[in-house]
């Protein structure tokens, strides 16, 4: 199973990410866990490709097409991502679905569903502030967040009219406990997939 999951910053993509990799035993490969991996490198010996990340992620940007796409080429060669995977946070640009289209073309693989969870931007504000203080997230300041959700809004937001297009997109909305959600998404996948 192939699975994309989207959705505004603060959704909770990376929470439901865990759950669904774990119940259909694939790899959950975050872009973002992969970045903060990157970046948390000790200043004093952190690498150029390092130091770029952290700023980057700490204003709320993306990074470059070039270096996402490298990284997530790389991790799908790993043999746990052959069967299967679910990708959290990519594509989020343009480029970034060409590039995506292309590894799997070459694997001769598709996705199975485009997850969208689906979020008022508002309410998540408020969710993110407060994973601030219990996780101290340093692109979880009020004005990292407005720029993320921008930023979301103008490059990944017009991807899931293209993943509907394909006919790939299944809609759950992302209000609500996390097993809740969780039960809803694979409810919604269930029945999409034997539709
Ligand atoms: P959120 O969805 O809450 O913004 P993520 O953990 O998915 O959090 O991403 C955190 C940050 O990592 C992003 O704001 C961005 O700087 C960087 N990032 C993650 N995925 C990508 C991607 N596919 N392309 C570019 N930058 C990315």
């Amino acid at each position: 199973m192939r699975l994309l999951i989207m959705g505004p910053p603060g959704a909770g993509k990376g929470t439901q990410a865990k759950g669904l990799a774990a119940r259909y035993d694939i790899p959950a490969i975050s872009t973002g866990d992969i970045f903060r991996g990157i970046a948390k490198a000790d200043p004093a010996t952190a690498s150029p490709l390092a130091k770029q990340v952290k700023e980057i992620m700490d204003t709320g940007g993306y990074i470059s097409d070039e270096i996402t796409n490298g990284i997530v080429a790389e991790r799908l060669g790993e043999p746990d991502a052959a069967g299967g995977f679910l990708l959290d946070g990519y594509p989020r640009t343009d480029g970034q679905v060409e590039a995506l289209d292309t590894m799997l073309a070459e694997d001769n693989a598709r996705i199975d569903a485009v997850i969208s969870l689906e979020a008022d931007q508002d309410q998540l504000v408020g969710r993110l502030l407060k994973r601030a203080e219990l996780e101290g997230r340093s692109d979880d300041t009020e004005e990292a967040i407005r720029n993320r959700q921008q930023v979301y809004v103008e490059q990944t937001a017009g991807l899931l009219s293209l993943y509907d297009r394909r006919g790939l997109l299944v809609r759950v909305d992302g209000l609500g406990e996390i097993d809740e959600v969780g039960e809803r998404i694979v409810a919604a996948l269930d029945a999409y997939l034997t539709a």
